[in-house]
């Protein structure tokens, strides 16, 4: 079982700024940001590589709860990023599919 597998079930707590029955999103418990909150699937997808064309809706919903919670949380204005990590070269810890949405500064390009 993941630690976001644990998140769902409730074993471990998190500070849920979004829940519905696809989705859910909480702070990241190391934020990189001001704001700083992850989105992941209710389905225990390992990451983009392992969705299907099945999950293209779940993908897409995913993205629009993204940008729902960067709205709320003021960051429409100045913008904001959200980015998914993908392996070891991606820099994936979490092996459960999850979109980290971060805002309040500016954001450097390239990533490191
Ligand atoms: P990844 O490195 O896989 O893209 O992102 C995993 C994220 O999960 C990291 O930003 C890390 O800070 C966060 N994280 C790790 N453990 C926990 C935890 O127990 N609770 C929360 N809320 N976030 C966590």
């Amino acid at each position: 079982m993941t630690l976001f597998a644990k998140i769902l079930a409730g074993e471990i707590p998190a500070d849920f700024v979004y829940q519905d029955e696809l989705a859910v999103a909480f702070r990241d418990i190391s934020p990189q940001a001001p704001f700083h909150a992850l989105v992941i699937p209710r389905k225990p997808l390992t990451s983009v590589a392992a969705a299907e064309q099945e999950d293209a809706g779940l993908l897409g919903h995913l993205l629009r709860v993204a940008a729902k919670i960067a709205a709320d949380a003021g960051l429409d204005e100045r913008g904001y990023r959200v980015v998914t990590n993908v392996g070891e070269d991606g820099g994936q810890t979490v092996e459960h599919l999850h979109l980290h949405v971060l805002g309040g500064r500016a954001m450097s390009w390239p990533p490191g």
